[in-house]
């Protein structure tokens, strides 16, 4: 048995019998720092992939995105291009190899990383020096200094912890998890306020709302809002706020109990995109969109780009191209879950691909 699935699972239900169930909230974080700050992050064989794991055109799209963003900033002498959650800094390792198409972009950037997990601090480091540019890191984006910043953000919203209110009877409690019978077991807390857009829901009904999301969110748009800055936030979740328990834990590709092996399998929840969209605009900046990530990729030329590749590449690598494109923006795949949310500083005007409705 891994040590660090018992370590994790011990802590809590070492918590929970000194002092009464958690919150889904503080079990979501506790999850997550043991996951992250593990000895085998991302899990020996990898328990999921992401977008820019899949491809390089994913980062390259992203990259091209920036380019044109920095000259909306008015192409400014000292930029910090920022990252919210690298994993395993493939993602900025892409948009550094692609900015550098635009002359005079490289020299202005100061790199900076909100990333929590110290393990995963030492692999963004070493891939991402390779590039030349001096890596900063933080805890959040509080810390970020104040110049204009370009900043991504892929699938790091889904991590940040969520709480849960489950309906039960005429009222919302808080869900909380126990420990009965020798195991973990959901159980239902405090009455506790529901948020606005809820309805009256149903006996059992679940909705979810998200305090560490609306921080986040705040830090970046009174930052963007000082300092002048866009960026793109890229997550799976639902365009509307909705009731709904997207609570999930996967574990080597595939859906396990959230309940079963705590922090030796990546926890996440569906992002509200309606709830980040009218954090950001309280913060002080404006939004764009969101598009679905098949729509944004397709608009920002990964056909070109696919068909660019494969001229020069051998049928092996060609079938794997059109594969891994297929994977990053079909409907069926993750073309149409995730969504890409641009977030500006007032005045910038629409980025592309945003204000053409037909993209
Ligand atoms: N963006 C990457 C990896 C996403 S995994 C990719 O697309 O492949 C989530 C990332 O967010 C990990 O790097 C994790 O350590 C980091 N993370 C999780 N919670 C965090 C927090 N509260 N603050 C900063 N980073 C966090």
């Amino acid at each position: 048995m891994n040590t660090s699935i018992s370590k994790t699972a011990n802590k809590i239900i070492a918590m929970i019998e000194n002092d009464g169930p958690v919150t889904l909230e503080r079990y979501m974080q506790l999850c997550v720092d043991a996951y992250y700050g593990g000895s085998e992050p991302f899990g020996r064989s990898g328990d999921y992939i992401t977008a820019p794991e899949v491809s390089q055109m994913f980062g390259e799209a992203i990259g091209v995105w920036m380019a044109t963003a920095w000259q909306m900033l008015g192409s400014p002498k000292k930029c910090n291009l920022v990252e919210l959650g690298p994993g395993r800094g493939t993602l900025m390792a892409d948009i550094l190899r692609t900015v550098k198409i635009l002359p005079g972009l490289t020299e202005t950037l100061q790199l900076h990383l909100v990333e929590t997990s110290y393990k995963l601090r030492d692999m963004q480091k070493q891939k991402l020096e390779e590039f030349g540019v001096t890596v900063c890191f933080h805890d959040s984006f509080a810390s970020i200094p104040a110049n204009p910043s370009l900043f991504v953000a892929n699938e790091f919203f889904d991590a940040l912890p969520i709480r849960q209110l489950i309906k039960t009877g005429d009222v919302w409690r808080e869900r909380m998890i126990g420990f009965e019978n020798g195991e973990l077991a959901f159980a239902a807390g405090d009455i506790v306020e529901k948020p606005e857009w809820a309805g009256d829901g149903n006996d059992g009904d679940i909705i979810e709302i998200s305090q560490a999301r609306q921080r986040a969110a705040s830090m970046i748009a009174e930052h963007v809002a000082a300092n002048g800055g866009a960026g793109l936030i890229i997550d799976y979740g639902h365009e509307k706020s909705v009731a709904g328990d997207t609570f999930q834990a996967v574990s080597k590709h595939k859906f396990v109990d959230v309940l079963q092996m705590p922090g030796s399998c990546d926890v996440t929840a569906h992002v509200d995109f309606e709830q980040l969209g009218k954090d950001l605009v309280a913060g002080g900046a404006e939004i764009h969109g969101p598009k679905s990530q098949g729509e944004f990729l397709i608009a920002m030329g990964l056909r070109e780009r696919e068909a660019m590749l494969k001229k020069k590449a051998p049928a092996r690598v060609r079938i794997n191209l059109s594969r891994q494109a297929a994977r990053l923006v079909s409907d069926k795949q993750m073309g149409l879950l995730f969504k890409v949310l641009a977030v500006t500083s007032h005045g910038l005007g629409k980025p592309h691909p945003f204000g053409d409705p037909n993209a």
